[in-house]
């Protein structure tokens, strides 16, 4: 039986989730889920000037958010804790010692100055960037003694002679190749006993069990010392698939100079969970040809690497937020009203204790704006007029609309039919008014405009019978009249 699966996102708290990052969480959760395997999320919290709980928090509630569940990490607990690294520093030492038994690491007490030398001698006589490998050839009781003394020192991997090109294949990008000589005695522990990136990721990669590493190309350069480690340590290599960059408009790594990155900048931008999911599934991988919009669950039913692309994806905002209107028309009424009333209740047009009476009212409201925004955030603007006592109206509206002769008897005409209509329903609210221009000589869009700017205050609302039918009979009637004495004759 083969290993079961087990991949890891390992963010670094130094920030919050990025748009990036949330398309590795992505990847690595649709390919865990697709083969039955374990999603952990371990926190790579080793710097400790930048990492920062909030940051952690941020992040775990955006991939709750973004409903990426992990089966162990920070929470969730599991059997290959601790999930954040700063709790795993006995198993860093741990490995160093195993390594230093096995003669794989050696001290090295070059001086930040003296490397910094070398490397520009090298360098100017056009030799390799590296560690010229001073300090391995150290005899071991010198190099015991002087440890033994005091001395500061780092402990480099000692690269095998042996060893040759790295090559490995990646799950993306196919056959990938380092030449030997790009690889130096590279540093796996710091002068102040921390593990550098490369060991601290590997050493925990070996002891979570992960068989597929999945991350951005940014960590590919590392990936040829990382397989050195794993060999050092006499532990089997993964599988790596390096996801390719996502780009900004202008080809250039995306970054906050193209606009919001962090997931819950979208949130707040009212884009829904299931369509930034979507979206960013799709910067990369496809399911085919043709179809942009799909559920999770159809994405874990047919994730593979097979389908993700090796070349760099561009993020277009508006097509992110396009797919976003295509999720918004597909939400029932419930679901709609359910997801809408925090956001009522933020813009101040609903008290928290309301929502539950106005419920009904709420759920109505869905197939009036849900055609028309493709934000959830364009929703209390485009409802405000509805929830308001009393609305203004926009002097230039008023100009335009009710300024035209004509405009006061149409109000006048249709607040009295509405005054009068029964049942006040958007039905029978609609055959009462469009009786209304005939009778008065004057054009349907006359009429309707003028109600529309009466009851909203701007020439565009929500469809004007459902609005009116919202609205109330009293609070229309009301705003008809009061829009009458702004009218010309
Ligand atoms: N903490 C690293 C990062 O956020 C993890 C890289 C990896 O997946 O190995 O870039």
């Amino acid at each position: 039986m083969s290993q079961p699966v087990r991949v890891r996102f390992a963010p670094s708290p130094t920030g919050h989730l990025h748009i990036g990052g949330a398309r590795t969480a992505i990847y690595n959760w649709a390919f865990a889920r697709r083969n039955g395997g374990a999603f952990v999320l371990r926190i790579d919290d080793t710097d400790p000037e930048r990492s920062t709980a909030e940051n952690t928090a941020a992040i775990l509630r955006s991939l709750r958010w973004l409903g990426l569940d992990w089966d162990e990490g920070p929470e969730a607990g599991g059997p290959y804790g601790p999930y954040f690294q700063t709790a795993r520093g006995p198993l860093y030492d741990e490995a160093l010692a195993r390594l230093q038994e096995a003669s794989a690491v050696y001290p090295c007490f070059c001086s930040p100055e003296e490397l910094a030398e070398k490397r520009d001698a090298s360098r100017a006589a056009g030799g390799p960037a590296g560690y010229d490998r001073t300090c391995r050839s150290l005899e071991p009781a010198a190099a015991a003694s002087r440890i033994a003394s005091g001395e500061p020192h780092v402990w480099r991997i000692a690269v095998p002679e042996s060893r040759g090109d790295v090559i490995f294949d990646d799950a993306i990008r196919g056959t990938v190749t380092f030449p030997a000589d790009a690889l130096d005695d590279f540093v796996v522990v710091r002068s102040d006993g921390t593990p550098t990136y490369n060991f601290a990721t590997v050493v925990d990669d070996v002891s979570m069990e992960i068989t597929h590493v999945v991350r951005g190309d940014d960590h590919l350069s590392n990936t040829p010392r990382q397989i050195v480690v794993f060999e050092a340590l006499g532990q089997a290599v993964p599988t790596f698939a390096h996801l390719s960059m996502i780009l900004g408009s202008d080809g250039k790594r995306l970054s906050k100079r193209h606009g919001a990155t962090s997931v819950e900048a979208y949130r707040d931008e009212g884009i829904l969970p299931e369509a930034l999911v979507n979206y960013l599934a799709l910067l990369g991988w496809s399911l085919d040809d043709k179809t942009t919009v799909f559920d999770a669950a159809t994405l874990v039913d047919n994730f593979s690497f097979d389908r993700v692309s090796k070349n760099p994806a561009v993020f277009d905002p508006e097509k992110l937020a396009w797919l976003n209107g295509v999720y918004i028309r597909d939400l029932s009424p419930a679901e709609f009203a359910e997801r809408v009333t925090p956001l009522l209740v933020d813009a101040g047009l609903l008290r928290a204790e309301d929502a539950a009476t106005r419920r009904p009212w709420l759920e109505s409201l869905a197939p009036l704006v849900a055609e028309r925004v493709k934000r959830l955030t364009e929703v209390p603007p485009a409802v405000a007029f509805l929830f308001a006592d009393d609305i203004e109206i926009d002097p230039s509206a008023a100009e335009k609309v009710l300024s035209v002769p004509g405009a006061r008897a149409a109000l006048e005409t249709a607040a009295h039919e509405l005054g009068a209509v029964e049942p006040y329903e958007a039905a029978a609210i609609e055959s009462a008014l469009r009786a209304v221009p005939e009778r008065l000589g004057l054009k349907p869009k006359q009429v309707f405009q003028a109600v529309r700017v009466a009851i909203s205050g701007s020439t565009v609302s929500p469809p004007l019978f459902e609005s009116l039918e919202l609205l109330g009979r009293e609070r229309a009637v009301a705003r008809l009249e009061a829009a009458t004495r702004l009218a010309a004759e």
